[in-house]
C-alpha cells in the first residue's frame, strides 16, 4: 500500500516571546484539521510543538504536494493564527507570508517535509523537529549517520547501507539541487555540508526507496527580507534497510554548534529535548526533538518520545555546558554569526556604517 507522510510546520505565535504556542492555538489548529480530515483524505494525524513551532504530521494517499492536504494545513494554521492574534501572542501569524492559498504551501512560509512510499509490514519512522536554528543544523548529524562508520557501525554491518545511499543537497541561496552518492562522493558532500548556512540536506534515498525528507525553505528568500529563522523538520524511515532507530537518534549526542538562538544571530549547541518543550529562555539554546512512530495501513498505531529516557539528561547537560563556553565569547564571532547570516543584519549594518564614517 502506497502511503504519503506529510510534515507541515509553522510558527504562528507564542507566549511571552518566542517560547511555545498556547493550548488554545494548538486546539484550534488540531480541531480545524480534524474537521477537514475526512474530505482531505487524511488517514491519521499527529500534532505537537517544539519551541514556538507547531508540527502537523499527516498520513494519506494523496502523494507528495497534495493540494488538498496542503490547503487543509494552511487553513488550519490561519485559524490558529486568528486565535494567536486574539490572545495577543508574540509573532502571531508570523510564518504565514501570503494572503491566499495557491495550491501548495511551499514558498508561502510553512516548512514541508513529505515522502510517498510503499508501506512495509513494520513501518517505523521518526519525526525530527528543531527550533531556534536553520535547515543546515541537520548537516553534521546526518553526515555522521550516512557517511561515517565511526559514528554509525550500521554502515559496515548492514549490506544495504554499505552499498551506499544517494543524498540530495540544496543550495538554499541559488535554489538549486545536486545529487551525490555515498560513499563515492563523501568528501564532496563534506565540502558542501561544511557551510550549513548555504548547503543543506534535502532528501536521502537508496536505489528503490526514499529514506529521508527535510524542510529546506529559507524564509528570508521567500519574503525578500529576513522574517525569522526557518526552523527545520525531517522525516526519516528506520530499521531493516534504513538506519536503526538508535543510530539515527544517537548522532544528536554530539550537540554540535549551530546557527540560530537569540535574535537568530548566534552559534549555540543543538540540545536534544523532549517533545512539547518550550524554547529555552537561556539565550534560546537551539533544540531538537524526535518522535518515533509505528504505522500500519497509514494509521499511526503508536508513538514514543526518543529523547525522553534518563540518559538524554546527560546530553542536555553537555549542551548547557557547551552553551556556557560559547557565551563566554560574548559578542565576538563565532559566538555571533558572520554579517550576512545575522537575522538582525540591518541593525548591525547601520552600526558599521556609522562607525565607518570615522575611518580616513
Ligand atoms: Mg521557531
Amino acid at each position: 500500500m502506497k502511503i504519503t507522510v506529510s510534515a507541515i510546520k509553522a510558527d504562528i505565535g507564542s507566549i511571552g516571546g518566542h517560547t511555545r504556542p498556547s493550548k488554545e492555538v494548538l486546539d484550534a489548529v488540531s480541531a480545524f484539521v480534524k474537521k477537514g480530515a475526512k474530505s482531505a483524505g487524511i488517514i491519521d494525524l499527529y500534532i505537537s510543538y517544539t519551541g514556538d513551532d507547531i508540527h502537523l504530521l499527516m498520513s494519506h494517499k494523496g502523494g507528495v504536494g497534495s493540494s488538498r492536504i496542503h490547503k487543509l494545513a494552511w487553513d488550519a494554521f490561519k485559524a490558529g493564527a486568528d486565535v494567536a492574534k486574539s490572545q495577543g501572542l508574540y509573532g502571531a501569524g508570523q510564518d504565514l507570508l501570503k494572503d491566499s492559498f495557491s495550491g501548495n504551501v511551499k514558498g508561502m512560509g510553512p516548512g514541508v517535509a513529505e515522502m510517498e512510499f510503499e508501506e512495509r509490514q513494520n513501518e517505523a519512522f521518526v519525526l525530527f523537529t528543531m527550533d531556534k536554528t536553520e535547515p543546515g543544523a541537520f548537516n553534521y548529524p546526518l553526515y555522521r549517520l550516512f557517511c561515517e562508520p565511526s559514528a554509525n557501525s550500521g554502515l559496515i554491518l548492514n549490506p544495504k547501507l554499505s552499498n551506499g545511499v544517494k543524498l540530495t543537497v540544496m543550495d538554499v541561496l541559488e535554489n538549486k539541487k545536486a545529487q551525490f552518492s555515498i560513499p563515492q562522493d563523501n568528501f564532496l558532500i563534506a565540502g558542501m555540508l561544511m557551510y550549513p548556512g548555504r548547503y543543506v540536506i534535502d532528501t536521502v534515498c537508496n536505489d528503490t526507496d526514499p529514506i529521508l525528507a527535510a524542510t529546506t525553505d529559507r524564509l528570508h528568500n521567500i519574503a525578500g527580507t529576513y522574517v525569522g529563522k526557518d526552523d527545520p523538520a525531517a522525516i526519516m524511515r528506520l530499521q531493516k534497510d534504513f538506519p536503526a532507530t538508535e543510530e539515527a537518534c544517537s548522532v544528536f549526542k554530539v550537540v554540535h554548534y549551530v546557527a540560530g538562538d537569540t535574535r537568530g544571530s548566534h552559534h549555540m549547541p543543538l540540545m536534544p529535548v523532549k517533545t512539547a518543550t518550550a524554547a529555552s529562555a537561556n539565550f534560546c539554546i537551539p533544540i531538537v526533538s524526535a518522535v518515533l512512530f509505528s504505522m500500519h495501513e497509514g494509521k499511526f498505531t503508536a508513538h514514543t518520545d526518543a529523547f525522553d529516557t534518563p540518559d538524554w539528561d546527560y546530553y542536555r547537560n553537555k549542551a548547557v555546558k557547551k552553551a556556557e563556553f560559547m557565551r563566554e565569547q560574548g559578542f565576538v564571532h563565532p559566538a555571533t554569526l558572520v554579517p550576512e547570516e545575522l537575522e538582525y543584519s540591518k541593525g548591525y549594518q547601520a552600526m558599521v556604517n556609522a562607525a565607518r564614517k570615522r575611518f580616513k
